[in-house]
């Protein structure tokens, strides 16, 4: 096996692609996937992927606790999926129309999706999420938009984190609420009064470098309270949970349905796709606003969407991923208590997120996922992490083997103290 990248010393591959990148594409890489954002030493470019595992251009291996930030989640190149999107690509992928795919694909959204009575897709969870906010706006006749403080929603500039190129303007009619805090959320209604078009909500609490946390049922009854009450859509973003929490949507077991709820990440197992689903009260506006794309009807995703949600129907992978995240999850817990480390896991465990208490800069973080990564497992230390259902429980076990040397290396050398300074 070709040996892994180590801290500051990339592979000839590597450090010949980054020089290339370097002339022709502004920062070497734009967007999350700058590895610019990681600590030194993790690869930025890749050559393959199977399963769980995924090889750099040097030809490392190793097992990806990210599934491409969330898109593949049956595993990469899975069969059902690539044999599906094969046999359409045989036929046609992008035409003059759509293909049947696309009605087979609404059916089959709308029969799964217990809110949704019709749907209509896009390419990204940005142009889902704002396509939800342009209809909610179309059907309300209103312009206020409540959206959680920190939440991710997209890159357009209403919602990107990033304020470089943003204009107030762009965020005129956004009014911030904080996740979780009823008392909040009613504030928030109270200032957009009768203009409120939309309250924006994620499945769960998953802001970057803050550990996760789920809605508690009492926040999500008062969100659709609000909206029953004023007229306005509530709109569930799930984008990063959706197909991994629960087939018919993240927030079903609440029992608490959105009137429009944005997707993509999962539905097409890596295929380009995202989806905007919807109730009657919001199909007229749907069909009113102007939303498309030159490639948004392409049908090779849409065919690998099908077959993926087929799959995802048919088999058990949700509770696959939910007892391989479990697996791991208890493994971690255990090697945090042998080695004296104060990790903390959040969110669900299909989707982890692995930080250490009192360490607010990531020191303790990034030795710990560059001493993995050496050892041949690729985590992240502030974003939540993605299951796959193709992660076995032998991976998850190699897993715990690269985080045990981890864990084992950093309570011999750590100087706690600094944690404990750093402690609130
Ligand atoms: N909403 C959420 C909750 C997301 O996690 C993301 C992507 N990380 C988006 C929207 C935007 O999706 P995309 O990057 O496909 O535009």
């Amino acid at each position: 096996m070709a040996p892994h990248a180590t801290h500051n010393l990339l592979s000839q591959e590597e450090g010949a692609l980054r020089a290339r990148a370097l002339r022709v594409i502004p920062g070497g890489m734009w967007g999350h996937m700058n590895v610019a954002r990681l600590p030194a030493g993790y690869p930025q470019f890749f050559r393959n992927a199977r399963g769980c595992r995924l090889w750099d251009v040097a030809g490392a291996e190793y097992v990806d606790m990210m599934c491409g930030y969330g898109p593949i989640v049956l595993g990469y190149g899975d069969p059902d999926v690539e044999a599906a999107a094969a046999a359409q690509r045989d036929r046609a992928d992008l035409m003059t129309g759509p293909s049947e795919a696309l009605v087979e694909l609404a059916e089959l959204v709308v029969e799964t999706i217990p809110h949704a009575d019709w749907a209509l897709f896009a390419k990204n969870g940005t142009d889902a999420m704002t396509a939800c906010v342009t209809i909610a706006r179309a059907g309300t006749q209103r312009r206020k938009v409540l959206v959680a403080k920190g939440s991710y929603h997209g890159a357009a500039p209403w919602c990107t984190p990033s304020l470089a190129g943003v204009t107030a303007e762009d965020r005129a009619h956004i009014v911030h609420y904080e996740y979780n805090d009823i008392a909040s959320l009613e504030r928030a209604a109270d200032e957009a009064g009768n203009d409120l078009a939309a309250v924006l909500v994620t499945a769960f609490r998953h802001d970057v470098k803050r550990p996760q946390e789920a809605p508690t049922l009492a926040f999500a009854q008062a969100m659709r309270r609000i909206c029953d009450a004023t007229g306005a859509a509530l709109v569930l973003d799930d984008v990063r949970a959706g197909f991994r929490i629960n087939i018919g949507g993240s927030w079903e077991p609440y029992g608490v349905r959105p009137d429009l709820c944005g997707w993509s990440k999962a539905i097409a197992n890596g295929h380009p796709l995202a989806a905007v689903t919807g109730n009657d009260r919001f199909r007229e506006a749907a069909q009113q606003v102007y939303v498309t794309g030159s490639f948004w009807c392409a049908a090779v995703p849409m065919a690998a969407a099908v077959a993926t949600i087929r799959k995802l129907r048919a088999t058990d992978a949700i509770a696959t991923m939910e007892a391989m995240g479990r697996r791991l999850r208890e493994g971690l817990e255990q090697q945090a208590r042998t080695y004296d480390l104060p990790l903390r896991q959040t969110g669900p465990v299909q989707m982890p997120l692995i930080m250490f208490d009192g360490d607010p800069d990531f020191a303790l973080g990034h030795r710990f996922v560059l001493e993995a990564l050496q050892r041949g497992v690729y985590l992240h230390p502030w974003h939540n992490m993605f299951l796959s259902s193709a992660h076995q429980a032998a991976d998850i076990d190699r897993v715990l083997e690269a985080t045990d040397g981890a864990m084992k290396d950093i309570s011999r050398s750590f100087d706690r103290r600094q944690l404990a300074k750093a402690a609130p």
